[in-house]
């Protein structure tokens, strides 16, 4: 429970601050686009099963690996303000999607074993 309210919390409250504290003039703007960037998780449409409790996202759906955190890397240093913003909110979701899949495998050591960070199991969950 208290994790779900802590990942939605993330997910749509924290870009506001976000929002706030680096776009200030476009503050609005900017927390409905990084809203948006939400979006990504569009590529579980591809998995099967679709929704998977004990799955980490991280790592296995296309837009939450590592090539794709590089595009929103690049975005962030973009000139282009709606980029910069868009992969403010994309780098974000990744790292509100990674604290949620530390958060499970505290509770599911096969989870973490069976994810594309099984390389840190044995620090985090020493
Ligand atoms: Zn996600």
């Amino acid at each position: 429970m208290l994790q779900t309210i802590v990942h939605y919390s993330l997910h749509f409250l924290a870009p506001g601050v976000l929002a706030v504290l680096l776009f200030r003039r476009v503050w609005l703007k900017a927390w409905t686009l990084m809203l948006l960037t939400m979006a990504v998780d569009l590529d579980h449409l591809l998995a099967n099963p679709v929704f998977a409790p004990d799955r980490c996202s991280i790592g296995f759906h296309f837009l939450h690996t590592w090539p794709a955190m590089l595009v929103y890397i690049a975005m962030v240093l973009s000139p282009n303000r709606t980029a910069r913003i868009l992969g403010t909110g994309l780098l974000f979701h990744m790292l509100t999607d990674f604290i949620d899949c530390l958060w499970m495998f505290t509770h599911c050591r096969g989870c973490c074993e069976s994810s594309a960070l099984k390389w840190l199991c044995a620090w985090w969950l020493a």
